[in-house]
């Protein structure tokens, strides 16, 4: 489980999150969701720590993270835009990360199966699509089996085969008992994968819990129409 207790950001006068309180829980699919700007990359990089919270406290199985980084072994994290060097190929990263992770066995020989990427192992990563560097972040976060995963907008740039290949392992991988993190701006794709919400809004959480909760709240079938609605009536309050 990861756990979030009053958590505040600010970048200068900018309050980006105001006392935020979370739980991700384990064998569940938890989507941080909110308009842009609501903070929800921040969110994930500090529980990553590679941004650090003004106050708040997160837990990851029970440690605070803070000072130690040792926690971040068990968190598995795919950005939204991968910087890898550029003229290494997929094989030289994997073997990287595999060595500065200290992965045994050959777990990403399933992933790149799965993805499909057997063909480009040799290619530089500079002549690689978006969506094939997609699946190289995909295979990169997963082949070590963390208990943590966070996926930030996975499905962006992916045909639909590989993505929906992607969700049934999302799946494979909540059923093995992990904390899924997603973000998404496809609110089909939340409401497909996702058993709870952390819905973001002006830095605050406006919603956290079952997505069925959330559109019974709002009196809608489909979360896109919910979310707009809290939307449009945070428009109306703001006038
Ligand atoms: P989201 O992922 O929901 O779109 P972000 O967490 O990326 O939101 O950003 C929230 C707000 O914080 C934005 O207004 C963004 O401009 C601002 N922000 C993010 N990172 C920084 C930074 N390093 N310095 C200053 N402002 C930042």
């Amino acid at each position: 489980m990861v756990e979030i207790q009053n958590l505040s950001k600010r970048f200068g006068r900018f309050e980006v999150l105001k006392e935020i309180n979370a739980n991700f829980k384990s064998g569940k699919i938890t989507a941080i969701a909110g308009p842009n700007g609501s903070g929800k990359t921040t969110l994930i990089k500090i529980i990553l720590g590679l941004v650090k919270a003004d106050s708040g406290k997160v837990y990851v199985f029970g440690e605070p993270i803070n000072g130690v980084c040792s926690y971040r072994q068990k968190i598995g994290y795919m950005p939204q835009i991968a910087n890898y060097p550029e003229n290494l190929t997929i094989s030289d990263i994997i073997k990287l990360i595999k060595e500065l992770r200290n992965v045994r066995g050959n777990i990403e020989e399933k992933f790149i199966r799965e993805f499909n990427l057997e063909n480009d192992l040799n290619k530089p990563i500079r002549t690689l699509s978006g969506g094939t560097r997609q699946k190289v972040g995909a295979v990169l976060s997963l082949m070590f089996d963390p208990s943590v995963l966070i996926f930030d907008e996975p499905t962006v740039g992916m045909d639909p085969v590989v993505s929906s290949r992607f969700k049934e392992i999302m799946l494979e991988e909540k059923q093995k008992g992990k904390v899924i993190i997603i973000t998404s701006h496809v609110m089909s794709e939340i409401e497909e994968l996702a058993d709870e919400i952390l819905f973001l809004l002006n830095g605050k959480v406006y919603f956290s819990g079952l997505i069925s909760e959330l559109l019974n709240a709002q009196n809608e079938t489909k979360l896109e129409r919910a979310v707009a609605k809290i939307l449009e009536n945070q428009t109306i309050l703001d006038v």
